[in-house]
Formats: C-alpha cells, sequence, structure tokens
C-alpha cells in the first residue's frame, strides 16, 4: 500500500493534538516544567532517507531517557555480550526509578533501560572511552547527521540537583559490585546523557539505523549488526516505555523508546522510523497525545511489526 506520509503526519496532528490536555508536563525540574504543553511534533523517515515532518519538528526538547538507547548502542557495539553479565533483559514490571527490585536481584538491574540499567551502562562508558560524554554526543551527531544537536546545561545541573533517587540506587548497586567507577563519574554521564537536546526529525533521523538492519542507510556505516539490531529491539519492545512496554506493543506495535521530555521514537524494521513530542505526559510518564498518534499511525497504516 502507498501512503502519502505527509498528509497522513498533518491528519494525526489534528486529530491527536488535543490529547495533550489529559496529561501533564513533567514537573521534576523547572527546566522541563515550563515547557509549554502545546508543542506537538511528528516525523518519519523512511529507510531510503526521505524524511516528512508536521508541526513542532524543528524545536529541540529534552530527550531524557530516549538517551538509554544510544548509550545502551555505544557499548554494545564495543563490548557486545559481556554486557548481560551486568544487567538483564526482562520488563521490569516496576516503576523505572525502582529500589525494590535491585535488593532482590543483587544489584543487577531488570534490563538497560531503567534508570538503574542505564546507570550500569554509563559506567560501562567510563570504561570503554576516555571521555564519554563528547564521544556520546558526537555518536548521536553522527547518527542525526547533524552537529547542532547538544547538552543542555541547566538541565544536568537541575538533574543532578534533584537526582537523590539516582544516588541512591548508583550507590546501592555499588555496594553490590556493579558499578565499577565514583558514583559522581558515572552520574555525571547520566545526567549529560537525559540533558540532550534534540528535534523530532533528528530523532527519527538517528534511530534510522534500526529500520536498516543496523546500517545507517545515508552513508553506510554499520552502526550494528543484524543480529545485536535485533536484540536491541527487542528489548525496546519490551521494556522501552517504561511500566507501559505491554501496553504500547498491545496498541501501537512497534520497538520503541520513549522519555519524560514527552518524545518517543519507533521503528518498522526495514521501513521507517517515527519520532513524535508532545511534552504532556500520562500517569506512567509517556506522552499522552504521542502514543494517541502512533497508535492511529499503526491502525490507520494497517502497518506495524505484527
Ligand atoms: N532524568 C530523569 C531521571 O533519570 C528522567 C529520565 C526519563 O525517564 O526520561 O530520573
Amino acid at each position: 500500500m502507498s501512503v502519502n506520509y505527509k498528509e497522513l503526519l498533518d491528519q494525526l496532528y489534528y486529530e491527536t493534538k488535543d490529547f495533550a490536555k489529559y496529561g501533564k508536563v513533567a514537573n521534576y525540574i523547572p527546566a522541563l516544567e515550563r515547557i509549554s504543553g502545546d508543542y506537538f511534533a511528528l516525523s518519519l523517515i523512511t529507510d531510503k532517507g526521505v524524511l516528512y515532518s508536521s508541526g513542532d519538528h524543528s524545536i529541540p526538547f529534552s530527550i531524557q531517557s530516549i538517551s538509554k538507547v544510544f548509550s545502551f548502542t555505544m557499548v554494545f557495539r564495543k563490548i557486545g555480550t559481556e554486557i548481560w553479565d551486568r544487567i538483564g533483559r526482562e520488563p521490569s514490571g516496576t516503576a523505572f526509578n525502582s529500589l525494590i527490585q535491585l535488593e532482590h536481584e543483587k544489584g543487577i538491574p531488570r534490563n538497560p533501560f531503567i534508570n538503574a540499567g542505564a546507570i550500569v551502562v554509563a559506567d560501562m562508558m567510563l570504561s570503554v572511552c576516555n571521555d564519554p560524554k563528547s564521544r556520546l554526543l558526537s555518536f548521536i551527531q553522527s547518527l542525526a547527521g547533524d552537529e547542532t544537536i547538544h547538552y543542555n546545561p541547566e538541565v544536568v545541573a537541575s538533574e543532578k540537583a534533584t537526582g537523590h533517587r539516582n544516588y541512591a540506587l548508583a550507590h546501592f548497586m555499588k555496594s553490590f559490585g556493579n558499578i565499577h567507577h565514583t558514583v559522581e563519574d558515572v552520574l555525571d554521564v547520566y545526567f549529560h546523557q537525559c540533558a540532550i537536546e534534540m528535534t523530532t526529525d533528528q530523532l527519527a533521523r538517528s534511530f534510522l539505523f534500526l529500520a536498516n538492519e543496523g546500517k545507517n542507510p545515508i552513508n553506510g556505516e554499520e552502526i550494528l549488526n543484524p543480529s545485536r539490531t535485533k536484540r536491541l529491539q527487542a528489548l525496546m519492545l519490551t521494556s522501552g516505555l517504561y511500566d507501559e512496554s505491554g501496553d504500547f506493543a498491545f496498541r501501537v506495535g512497534m520497538p520503541a523508546k520513549s522519555g519524560v521530555g514527552g518524545g518517543i521514537v519507533g521503528v518498522i524494521p526495514r521501513q521507517l522510523s517515527l519520532a513524535v513530542w508532545s511534552p504532556a505526559l500520562n500517569e506512567r510518564g509517556n506522552s499522552i497525545a504521542g502514543i494517541e498518534a502512533m497508535e492511529r499511525f499503526t491502525t490507520y497504516t494497517a502497518n506495524s511489526i505484527f
């Protein structure tokens, strides 16, 4: 079926924008709290590299937990299966920043997309490269083909000032021997990655390698081999939307990753990547209009991974 993506994105923009009124913009730091809930953007890029967008697709926003896909990818391509000695790959069934499960499971996080898992990945980044913050940023810039992508220092500072639970998670895992560097160094990397700002155009573009068996279709670079690409997307499908991953798979049917900045990026392998942004969140911390738009996208096109 041939779809006019530009028309479809515009239609989804008008149909689903107002769902934001049922949600609430993240308020744990001022820099996120003052973002208008009116922003709404959709960007789609095909595996041939053709980009379609609607709404506020040129406005950068805080990618927050979406960065966990980039940091995981960077470490996975370096150390491969060794990752699984220190991080699991099961959905957590608990909140993204829960401490309780870690106690039972002796400091091994359930998966790389809960905070504890991403904090272990940040610790691994410190082991595999000298300057993980600039390496991560240049990795993302090269995936997106855009050197304007940046850290927001105000968000970094607020994450540090309010990140008590993340400090608790890191210290707790360190007590089990699963953090090898100092907690300050590890969380400095983690808080920076949360504070990266990108547009939906850049996000769609940077996830495109997943839709192309691990190769960036624009410059031909292999980011992950096809087997690791499959594994990463399996993790996104089962754990990419916090404690709403099952419902998202049910409603939308795409591997995806969300963040509390209101962004969600999903992939249909061998076809396309789709990024949406609407800052108002539901009670599980996911963009309420974003999920609605993605659900309608797979419904109207009768196209998902299933
Ligand atoms: N930066 C916040 C944290 O680590 C939220 C990240 C997110 O879930 O998007 O607690």
